[in-house]
């Protein structure tokens, strides 16, 4: 639909945006108005290259789109019923929690091993545990491919699935191959379409999960969707969507808690959105209220860091990560909240 900056446009004026839309096999339809006219596009208007171009022209004003960018997430889509199965949960079914350390420590594979059993007593039907971690300061750990095995061990010993970020094709391979269930992708490689393709590419035909986490940097929810998009557009539409706080963060936050886009996601996806308030607010005693706040805005879900002895913790484990018993109970409280909120 293109909104025009004047009235209407004049004769030449609807000949370029008919030539324009003509190359991409659409055509104008004018719906004249007493105070405003506006110019339908009939056909396929998702053409990022049309919009562009009709946004281009000095004498219009917007141009809004009708149809969903999503061809697959879409609410509407018929991928709709699409069902995502993890750790015996269907999501949207039922209260899901993900739980574990942010970062595995491989000195130290028993305090992996200890989370990890906590963690499925508290509730939690999937374990999180960072085996390759994006940093701050590159000099920090960055993450020890032998994790991987701690993690698989953790993942054979609870029978949780497990979840753990990749941030490269050499990391992807090492934990497809290892039997990951659930790839996540961290903030700061949302936006990054070539590891996207390559993760879309590699689960395909899977069952495999992603958890895709909202970038710092999105702006429109639909950039958001878009990724998640992108990714199951090589055929595995099992995408989780995991908003974890954007930029700028109010004084004590880590980040600015962005759980209140639940709803907005949920207006215009399909896919389960699984809150993760431990990044947004950045101290575990903040955690508990963030966390209920996503379940209240409609979440299907969190995933929370959590560690035995958090102070013995690396990577954000000791300011981020709650106790299992702090966990325990937030479940509890989580729960009761799904079924005030799902009725
Ligand atoms: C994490 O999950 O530990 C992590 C680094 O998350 P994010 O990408 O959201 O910062
Ligand atoms: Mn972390």
């Amino acid at each position: 639909m293109i909104l025009p900056k004047g009235k209407e446009l004049t004769a030449v004026q609807l000949a370029e945006v008919t030539a324009i839309v003509g190359a991409f096999s659409c055509r104008i339809q004018p719906i004249i108005g007493a105070m405003r006219s506006i110019y339908a596009i009939v056909g396929d208007e998702r053409d990022e290259l049309m919009i562009n171009r009709l946004e281009g022209l000095p004498y219009v004003d917007r141009v809004d789109r009708i149809q969903s960018p999503f061809k697959l997430m879409d609410a509407r889509s018929d991928l709709a019923s699409h069902a995502i199965r993890l750790g015996g949960v269907e999501l949207g079914r039922e209260l899901f929690v993900i739980a574990g350390q942010c970062t595995i420590d491989p000195k130290n594979p028993n305090f992996f091993y200890e989370t990890a059993a906590a963690v499925k007593e508290a509730g939690a039907q999937a374990l999180r545990g960072g085996v390759w971690k994006p940093r701050t300061n590159p000099y920090a750990f960055q993450g020890d491919d032998k994790s991987l095995e701690i993690l698989m061990e953790a993942s054979r010993r609870t029978g949780l699935p497990v979840d753990a970020e990749v941030m490269d094709e050499h990391q992807l391979r090492l934990a497809l191959a290892a039997g990951v269930h659930t790839i996540q992708v961290g903030a700061r490689n949302a936006l990054n379409y070539s590891l996207l393709q390559q993760i879309g590419r590699a689960i395909a035909g899977r069952e495999t999960v992603v958890l895709l986490k909202r970038s710092l940097h999105m702006g429109p929810i639909a950039e958001f969707i878009s990724a998640a998009e992108y990714i199951a557009s090589f055929g595995n539409p099992n995408v989780i969507l995991c908003p974890r706080g954007t930029a700028p963060a109010p004084d004590g936050y880590r980040n600015h808690p962005d759980e209140c886009i639940v709803p907005l996601l949920k207006e215009r996806t399909w896919a389960p959105v699984v809150v993760d308030p431990s990044h947004s607010v950045g101290r575990a005693n903040y955690v508990p209220a963030a966390a209920l706040a996503a379940i209240a805005y409609g979440a299907d879900g969190l995933c929370v860091e959590c560690h035995v002895a958090p102070s013995q913790g690396i990577g954000d484990d000791p300011k981020q990560a709650i106790t299992p018993a702090a966990l325990k109970e937030l479940i509890g409280k989580a729960r009761q909240l799904w079924s005030l909120v799902r009725g």
